[in-house]
């Protein structure tokens, strides 16, 4: 075959993959049956078993009477070294409560915070990693994009990346100009490369951008921008779902020593309790224990709580979204379903080898 096929100005080499097409144009000249695999799948096809769930909600949503107000979501971006970090950790350290009794600290993706009785939940990972990731598994996790830019630096290649993710995301953003304790920081330089470099008009140049001079570091004014968020957020009336079943935005999932695997997550709409069925991709579970942001167990969580979702029967994907079914066997049914049409992904991705062919000659 090789060499008919060297002949005719076509190189095929030991040990190719073969695609469709040409497997097909192998097995007419030599006159091989082949059977292909590949075509007899694609006609029966198998319905998206999550895509009635998914219409289940956005159903719900159209009828604004099902819904309630909840807590933003907000992501900090920005340049590297401009402070996001440094933001995240001061208002964890200020706003959390941290250790509640019973509980043992720690990360869980996420965490809340009160203002004035009202709360907003916050992406404890910065970075516009995290956003695109979760961008890609078509579910908006971010409310609003806090920009976060340095006073004494300015506008950077980060900034204007973290910007577009955030504009066509369609994601309000609010600009945190930082660093204003040092000496060399310039807030009307800053403002004027937002302008140039952005068209982000700030409000006191008659624009419509909400901008917030900070110090991470020293906490002077994050207050006004947690105040500022607040405000875009009831401009934005976020609402939910206040009951019923779940559907929540993984942040991570990991291998817990202790718990086995966990995904830390947001849920967007319903409330989850101890006990729930759930499926995340592939995935299923029963929610054996929730762990909040302060590290206590909780019974149930409701629309924009980060909590950790305990009972998964392997670790799910970290971009998958995680919903409630209503028993065991529909979780079964859904997630082998699930299964099955990435099975068969899969299998037309495989491509023939020519060695493959050759055995059919035989
Ligand atoms: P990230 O890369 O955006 O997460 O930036 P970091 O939060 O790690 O901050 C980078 C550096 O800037 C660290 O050394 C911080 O201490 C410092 N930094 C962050 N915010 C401020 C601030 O408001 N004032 C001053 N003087 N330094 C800051
Ligand atoms: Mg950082």
């Amino acid at each position: 075959i090789i060499q008919d096929f060297f002949m005719k100005g076509e190189i095929l080499k030991p040990g190719q993959s073969l695609n469709l097409q040409l497997a097909k144009k192998i097995a007419k000249i030599y006159e091989i049956k082949i059977s292909f695999d590949i075509e007899e799948t694609e006609e029966e096809a198998i319905e998206n078993p999550l895509a009635e769930i998914e219409k289940y909600f956005e159903t719900k949503h159209k009828d604004s009477q099902n819904l309630v107000l909840r807590p933003p979501i907000v992501t900090i971006m920005g340049h590297v070294d401009h402070g996001k970090t440094t933001l995240l950790d001061y208002i964890r350290r200020t706003r959390v409560v941290e250790k509640e009794e019973g509980g043992i600290t720690q990360s869980i993706g996420a965490y809340q915070v009160e203002i004035n009785g009202k709360k907003i939940t916050f992406i404890d990972t910065p970075g516009h990693e995290v956003f695109t990731e979760m961008r890609a598994r078509g579910a908006q996790a971010t409310d609003i994009v806090v920009l976060v830019v340095a006073a004494d630096d300015g506008v950077m290649p980060q900034t204007i990346e973290a910007y577009n993710h955030a504009k066509s995301a369609n994601v309000p953003i609010i600009v945190a100009i930082n660093k204003i304790d040092k000496p060399n920081a310039n807030v009307e330089l800053t403002k004027q490369a937002l302008v140039s470099k952005l068209s982000l008009i700030p409000e006191d140049w008659g624009g419509d951008t909400i901008t917030v001079p900070i110090s991470a570091k020293k906490g002077e004014n994050v207050d006004t921008l947690l105040e500022m968020i607040l405000l875009v957020a009831e401009m934005q009336e976020i609402k939910a779902i206040p009951d019923g079943p779940v559907r929540a935005i993984t942040i991570e999932t990991k291998l817990d020593r202790g718990y086995g695997p966990v995904a830390n997550a947001i849920i967007k709409d319903g409330i989850l309790h101890v006990g729930d069925y759930i499926i995340a991709g592939k995935v299923l579970g029963k929610v054996k224990a929730l762990v909040n942001d302060k590290g206590k167990r909780i019974k149930e969580a409701g629309p924009a709580t980060p909590v950790m979702i305990v009972g998964f029967e392997e670790l799910p994907d970290s971009h998958s979204v995680i919903y409630s079914v209503e028993s065991l066997n529909k979780a079964r049914e859904i997630t082998e379903k699930i299964r099955e049409i990435e099975q068969r992904e899969l299998r037309k991705k495989r491509h023939m080898k020519l060695e493959e062919i050759l055995k059919m000659m035989e």
